[in-house]
């Protein structure tokens, strides 16, 4: 941007009286001198005129510490825009500093006066009606006397001797003419924003979120003068521009997907070479496929990668749920980057680097084609047969796809480009700053980082600061400030012995945590397609225990090893032990039984729990019990899962099933069953080699497909697999993290599902199956907000009370949850219909941390109460397949979500 620097305009042309502004005639003392100092060239009459006490007036900004040398000094503080809210409504101060151009007699006086700062616009002052302004500036009034500086705090002109009523009532849109030059007002900064500096970054900022003028006429306006008077006229030039004003595609067209204009200061910032403001389009072609919360999305990660959320911030965070399709997100945004840009539709970015887990690789190459077609971009995938040197070497691929194992052993290629956008798929692994893979990614200096991830709010805080440490480096401080402030505090308010207090101070940092990070985290949830989905019911099936589960059971319950546990004296993880035992059991006897076995085998390392666990349980198997072949009758869950599947095949040949399970021994076992019963099944577990597992997808999904059953291991599942070729989903085992059994449903329910979806959850009745469901449903209401603390078994620390309730069997209960529920229903209940009851929850079930009925935790408990409860006989069902397993069922929860059946009946 050119300045004019001629001195004349430097001082301002004293010989010409202000436009608008005839001098007034009331007189004080004190303003005569200081504006005498301000404008050393003031003609005599001026000078008599000038002064005049100006009144304190409700909306003008007043400043109590700036002066105009400290301008240099402005902090690079953060300045994110939500921090400047506010700001416009400062009580007035008085002023209390002065200028180095004021004698100390004048500093008492002086301080009665009123500074007001503008951004304003300036030209050379001429009578054409169309102004050709030349640059921006920050306005500086005070008494009768103004002073123009440009953004780099100079002076670039003075004045004095305006009537203080024009003065005083500055506004947008107003001209004033101030020695040669003629000025418009765009905006007020605020006293903090000029004294911080921050007007000579952010001026624009500040301004934008003071005045509640149309902004989008301020941005206009304002990318007026680089256009017109910035550049050399030449003739290249006016051709260049006019090939660079025109926005790729029609912003007008109907469903366009327009990109907000950068304002004010990004255009300081960004648009030194003050090319015209052009429309950014998303490509029509990719416009016709997107939902409302992609485009949302879109927009959002533009303005993150722009850095119009965030002075200097080019990171973002992606967290929406699985099936969202954040891909497409991502591969609208690139292409748009790719070609466009809002400065003379400059593109902003060139080459992109997509890191993600070595299974999506593939995956997300096929994606690009899907939605861009192959000839429109060139998409470099890694694999054995294409190495990263190749992509380095060619100018024809722009996007390079490569996992993250990948990423390192070629990290040495990968730095040698150079990338100005980085997507990390499933980022949430670089939580931990201190793996390979973290710093190697960190290393990079591509400042546009966009981390994608489904389930960032169930990381501890600790990895919640890596992730935004990655996005935005520096936003939250230093790791230990970050702790003393937020982590410590957070973490204290949720256990169960904080004080009110403690709670109070956690649940505000939290909160100011959240809307800090919020500037460039978005999350959305199912919610937003489901409208688009099918129907989905879901079903939580509660499974009678047999005879020989019962006893085993209680045999371990009354082991000396769980009974230290209650007591205390075991420490570490001892507890884990006993409740992998009891989930085991709770699959299938058979589990169990090899896990004696191969303890007395081979004499395990921690003797102590395991062997007095484990004491004396083997007489309780039959003399003659023998895991292999496994009974299916020793298991109440694994009959409910023989019968149900036996109904799907009855009713719905053509469906397939979704069989997940946590464990790899659970899965073996399921192996088995469908063996005996004949049904093909796929499976994918942590086994299954990365380069395999998205064709093993891909066969399942096909409708040629010849499986009936696909076994997965939700461990394996951690990635954005779809296995919409499958309607029935069925929960084999319950994790503790909710994220993940959601997760595993979001695999059936979501984007492209074309038939009703039916979700089954098996647990087993009264045993600590249903103990980890009321923990899960209890969480789920606080994952919402923004760190949430779920973890696996691991990390879980549990109370003595939530032990003792863990470690306790109901047998005489068809479903303790329910009986926690207090609902009277009697297994009747119907669909969607609340009852207006208040809820008092027994203490001496769920403990002391689920007493109160007004903690957050008992809302989504209640929202049970919105679901169907059938107990008994179960002609109640919606759905034949579950009637199959009545004899073994000794509750369910149904819930039908986004219900399309109703509408349908009424057409
Ligand atoms: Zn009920």
């Amino acid at each position: 941007m050119r300045r004019s620097t001629a001195p004349s305009q430097l001082l301002g042309n004293v010989t010409k009286k202000p436009k608008f502004m005839p001098p007034a005639q009331i007189y004080t003392s004190h303003v005569d001198k200081e504006s005498s100092q301000m404008n050393p060239c003031s003609t005599k009459e001026n000078k008599k005129q000038q002064n005049y006490l100006v009144p304190l007036q409700a909306f003008v900004q007043t400043c109590d510490r700036v002066h105009s040398s400290q301008i240099g000094e402005y902090s690079n503080e953060l300045n994110c825009r939500e921090n400047f809210k506010g700001t416009g409504t400062q009580r007035l101060k008085p002023n209390t500093v002065n200028g180095p151009v004021t004698g100390d007699k004048e500093k008492q006086e002086e301080s009665e006066l009123l500074t007001k700062y503008f951004s304003v616009v300036w030209c050379k002052a001429s009578k054409k009606k169309h102004k050709k302004w030349e640059g921006d500036a920050i306005l500086i009034v005070k008494g009768r006397s103004v002073i123009l500086k440009d953004l780099e705090g100079k002076d670039i002109g003075r004045g004095t001797g305006y009537k203080s009523k024009d003065l005083e009532s500055l506004e947008e849109g107003q001209t004033l003419v101030i020695g040669g030059k003629e000025i418009e007002v765009m905006g007020i900064i605020s006293p903090e924003d000029f004294s911080s500096g921050r007007c000579f970054h952010s001026g624009a900022e500040a301004t934008t979120t003071i005045f509640s003028a149309d902004l989008q006429k301020i941005r206009k306006q304002f990318s007026n003068p680089f256009k017109n008077v910035c550049r050399p006229s030449t003739e290249e030039n006016l051709f260049k521009d006019s090939l660079n004003s025109k926005p790729r595609h029609d912003p007008s067209a109907p469903n366009s997907l327009v990109m907000p204009h950068p304002d004010q200061y990004h255009q300081w910032m960004f648009n030194k070479a003050g090319l015209p403001v052009v429309d950014v389009v998303v490509d029509p072609y990719l416009t016709t496929h997107l939902r409302p919360h992609q485009r949302e999305g879109i927009l959002f990660l533009y303005e993150c990668v722009i850095g119009m959320r965030m002075n200097g911030r080019f990171g973002a965070i992606l967290a929406d749920e699985m099936s969202l399709g954040k891909t497409l997100q991502c591969i609208s945004l690139i292409w748009t980057l790719l070609h466009q840009g809002p400065y003379g539709n400059k593109p902003i970015i060139k080459r992109v680097l997509i890191v993600t887990p070595g299974s999506l690789v593939k995956n997300w190459r096929k994606e690009f084609e899907k939605w861009l077609g192959t000839e429109r971009i060139k998409v470099f995938a890694v694999d054995q047969d294409h190495r990263v040197e190749d992509y380095s070497n060619s100018p024809l691929y722009s996007v390079l796809i490569i996992s993250y194992e990948m990423l390192l052993r070629s990290l040495d290629h990968i730095q040698a480009v150079e990338f100005s956008l980085m997507i990390c798929d499933e980022g949430h692994r670089l939580k931990n700053s201190s793996i390979k893979t973290t710093s190697a990614l960190i290393s990079l200096p591509c400042e546009k980082r966009i981390i994608l991830t489904g389930t960032p709010v169930q990381n501890d805080l600790q990895e919640f600061y890596s992730l935004i440490e990655f996005v935005n480096p520096g936003i939250l401080g230093s790791l230990s400030t970050y702790k003393k402030i937020y982590e410590e505090p957070i973490v204290r308010s949720r256990e169960p012995s904080a004080t009110k207090e403690e709670k109070e101070l956690g649940e505000e940092r939290a909160a100011e945590l959240a809307r800090l990070t919020g500037l460039f985290i978005l999350r959305r949830t199912q919610e937003v397609i489901n409208k688009f989905l099918p129907s989905k019911i879901e079903n939580v099936v509660f499974c009678r225990p047999t005879a020989l589960q019962l006893e085993l059971y209680q045999k371990l319950l009354n082991s000396r090893a769980v009974k230290s546990c209650l007591q205390g004296i075991i420490e570490n993880s001892s507890h884990l032990v006993c409740i992998g035992a009891l989930k085991k059991l709770c699959n299938h006897p058979s589990l169990l039984y090899k896990a004696i076995k191969e303890n007395k085998d081979t004499a395990i390392f921690d003797e102590f729990a395991n062997s007095s666990l484990y004491e004396g349980l083997m007489d309780s198997f039959p003399p003659d019990y023998n895991s292999i072949p496994f009974k299916e009758t020793d298991s109440g869950k694994l009959q409910v899962l023989v019968k149900l599947l036996a109904g799907i095949q009855m009713f719905n040949p053509s469906e397939r099933v979704v069989l997940v399970s946590n464990y790899t021994q659970t899965l073996n076992l399921l192996q088995e069953m469908c063996q005996r019963y004949g049904y093909s099944c796929s499976r994918l577990d942590g086994q299954t080699p990365i380069s395999q597992r998205q064709q093993i997808v891909d066969v399942f999904n096909s409708k040629y497909s010849k499986d009936f059953i696909f076994l997965l291991s939700s461990k394996a599942g951690g990635v954005g697999l779809n296995l919409v070729g499958a309607s029935h989903l069925i929960l084999y085992d319950i994790d503790w993290n909710p994220a993940n059994d959601i997760q595993a449903m979001a695999r059936v329910w979501r984007d492209g599902q074309k038939h009703m979806v039916h979700i089954y959850r098996l647990l087993t009745t009264g045993s600590i199956e249903e103990k980890i469901y009321q923990r899960q449903i209890s969480k789920q209401g606080l994952s919402d907000a923004v760190v949430g603390l779920a973890k696996t078994s691991k990390h879980i620390q549990f109370s003595m009370e939530e032990l003792k309730n863990l470690f306790m069997l109901h047998e005489d209960s068809n479903c303790i949850t329910h009986d926690l529920l207090e609902c009277d229903c009697e297994g009747k209940k119907v669909h969607q219909v609340s009852v207006q009851k208040s809820s008092i929850y027994r203490s001496c079930q769920l403990g002391q941390n689920h007493k109160r009925p007004d903690s957050k935790k008992h809302f989504s408990m209640s929202e049970l109460m919105h679901w169907k409860h059938i107990c008994g006989q179960l002609h109640n069902l919606t759905d034949p397949f579950l009637k199959m397993g009545e004899g073994n069922i000794s509750f369910i929860f149904q819930n039908i979500a986004n219900d399309h059946s109703d509408s349908k009946l009424q057409d």
